[in-house]
């Protein structure tokens, strides 16, 4: 049976491909990857021969034609992004959506993600989280990105990069203020991996101190607002029409 298999590798130490991922890599016909060379040094490490073709932002729609093509003919054809599971802040969505749309079997093989392994290691609750991924890069955009998030009450994760991460890290103290609750998970499963817990203000500073410590690729995960922002004149309107709300249906 033709499948499209969408598989997780690793995002730094690659003993965190699994044997599942690895036969499916050596098995499939096609391989579709964001960066062919990047991908082509993971498969030569693990000396998988299976042909690579590029899969990303910009040719997504024509590739989704050809892989259908080939999932026609009855081939397999794997998935892969440069690190951690397609999809997520990477490519492929619309290549999943045409190749379910077009009738074909499309089936996860699950690994890392960066924002789960950050999660399962952060302290911070995971009962209700929202992954927000990347912030825009202009000032304006991304204050008004956090501005909308200022009241959830769950756990907020994004992904940023060496070149932005210390002013995400400003911005995201002159939206939610310099003592909200943070992590930073950086270089997860890599030589440096550090996870670093403290307030907003503690982790800038922190950063700020070490230039070492801007390096690589990070996680932030805020907690979430501790109770609704009330304002000065006490709680907010919405509340007091829900609690006058809930009063009427009290017998
Ligand atoms: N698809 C990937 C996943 O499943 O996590 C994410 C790809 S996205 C283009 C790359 C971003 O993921 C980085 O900028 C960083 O925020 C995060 N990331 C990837 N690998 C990481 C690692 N080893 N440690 C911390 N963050 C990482």
């Amino acid at each position: 049976e033709p499948v499209l298999y969408v598989i997780a590798t690793p995002i730094g130490n690659l003993g965190d491909l699994s044997p599942r991922a690895i036969e499916l890599l050596s098995k499939a016909d096609l391989i579709a990857a964001e960066d062919t060379r990047h991908t082509g040094r993971l498969l030569a490490y693990f000396n998988i021969k299976s042909t690579l073709i590029s899969v990303h932002d910009h040719n997504e729609n024509a590739r989704a034609d050809l892989i259908i093509r080939h999932l026609s003919a009855g081939k397999t054809i794997a998935l892969v992004s440069d690190a951690g599971t397609p999809l997520i802040s990477d490519p492929g969505f619309s290549l999943v959506r045409r190749v379910r749309e077009a009738g074909y079997t499309v089936s996860p093989v699950p690994g890392c993600c960066a924002f789960i392994a950050a999660l399962s290691a952060a302290g911070l609750p995971s009962d209700r989280f929202m992954f927000i991924g990347f912030l825009p890069a202009k000032q304006q955009a991304r204050l008004k990105s956090l501005a909308a998030l200022v009241e959830y009450s769950c756990t907020l994760i994004f992904y940023e990069s060496t070149h932005r991460i210390l002013d995400s890290l400003q911005a995201m103290i002159e939206v939610f203020g310099a003592d909200r609750e943070a992590v930073v998970a950086r270089e997860i499963t890599k030589t440096f991996e550090t996870i670093k817990h403290g307030s907003l203000a503690e982790l800038l500073l922190w950063m700020q101190s070490d230039a070492n410590q801007q390096k690589g690729e990070f996680v932030v995960l805020v907690h979430g607002a501790s109770a609704p922002q009330a304002d000065k004149e006490g709680p907010d309107a919405r509340s007091l029409e829900i609690v006058r709300l809930l009063a009427e249906e009290l017998p």
